[in-house]
């Protein structure tokens, strides 16, 4: 299923979320690279999420997950007792917050 601005979802270490805007056909490098080689890679296409809580407040961002799989492209100890891959899970896909609340 693709994401959609509007729908709620968690990540197996946060949430729960409701999307603000998707960013698709992202390659940056992943932010461990960054911060330890000189010429990261270029990841495979992934995206990037723009986040608010559930009633539309707050702004939190994601990145690095494969939209088909909705797992993460690194692996990290979030929430998990031993290295593994990141994932979102779509909890509902209800209409986007009314506009009168923002
Ligand atoms: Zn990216």
């Amino acid at each position: 299923m693709k994401l959609a601005k509007g729908m709620l979802i968690k990540t197996n270490y946060s949430g729960p979320y409701r999307i603000r805007s998707v960013r698709r056909s992202c390659t940056c490098p992943l932010f461990v690279h960054e911060n330890n080689m000189d010429n990261p890679p270029e990841q495979p296409p992934h995206i990037h999420l723009h986040l608010s809580r559930p009633d539309g407040t707050g702004h939190f961002n994601i990145g690095h997950f494969d939209e088909e799989t909705l797992q993460s492209l690194q692996q990290t100890y979030c929430n998990k007792t031993k290295l593994d891959y990141d994932h979102i899970e779509i909890l509902s896909v209800d209409k986007p917050v009314q506009l009168s609340l923002f």
